[in-house]
């Protein structure tokens, strides 16, 4: 178990080292550390934490930085994340605590 923490926290800062790289313009170099981190978390049988798995293309192993890699749209509570560098897209459903269950007034 101890092992896997390890792996772990080297997958989260892998991710977190690629987003600063591609905000500093260096995508291609990004990729790679995303590419590591994946294969840290196939060959160590760790799971991505999914705050961090949001974080990057599944397709092309972009970090996703809004309007830098990716485009967000907000369509009737559906969230649209593309990704601009392979035109991935990923659907997420918005849901809050507050103001869902409005009641329609007809
Ligand atoms: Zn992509």
């Amino acid at each position: 178990m101890k092992r896997k923490n390890q792996i772990r926290k080297r997958i989260i800062e892998l991710i977190e080292q690629a987003n600063i790289t591609a905000r500093e313009g260096n995508i291609e170099i990004a990729r790679e550390y995303i590419k590591l981190a994946v294969m840290y978390s196939r060959k160590g049988r760790v799971k991505i934490p999914l705050k961090y798995k949001r974080m990057f293309c599944r397709r092309c192993f972009t970090p996703l930085i809004p309007g830098l890699t990716e485009r967000i749209r907000i369509r009737s509570k559906i969230l649209i994340r593309t990704c601009l560098i392979c035109n991935w897209q990923r659907r997420y459903v918005v849901t809050r605590n507050k103001g869902i269950n409005k009641k329609s007034h007809s």
